[in-house]
């Protein structure tokens, strides 16, 4: 069997770093508005670039997760559709892949 400690412990601190990103993100999207109009649009703008990023962080918080869950039960790095290995090279570059580089595509 495949050792993934070192996947794992990276996917880890990836999720640690996302899951402050999603905090100091919440944190800026409670501030309130309350200056001149113009602030304010921009201020919306920028709110929305937040939640667009928060939403990205979470989306990538759920795969590590499935990830890391996967490793633990001894299926990581086998293709969910073929049930063949996925290549390292790229777990390495999409460590959270659940698919092997064919069916990624649609074979
Ligand atoms: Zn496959």
């Amino acid at each position: 069997m495949m050792d993934h400690q070192h996947i794992a412990d990276a996917l880890k601190a990836r999720m640690a770093q996302l899951s402050e990103r999603v905090e100091r993100l919440e944190e800026d999207l409670r501030q309130p508005l309350d200056r001149d109009f113009a602030e304010q649009a921009t201020g919306t703008e920028a709110s929305d670039a937040n939640e667009a990023l928060e939403g990205a962080s979470r989306a990538e918080i759920a795969q590590i997760r499935a990830a890391l869950g996967r490793i633990e039960d001894g299926t990581y790095g086998i293709c969910v559709t073929c049930g063949e290995s996925i290549a390292p090279a790229r777990l390495e570059a999409l460590p959270f892949a659940q698919h092997c580089i064919d069916c990624a595509r649609g074979r």
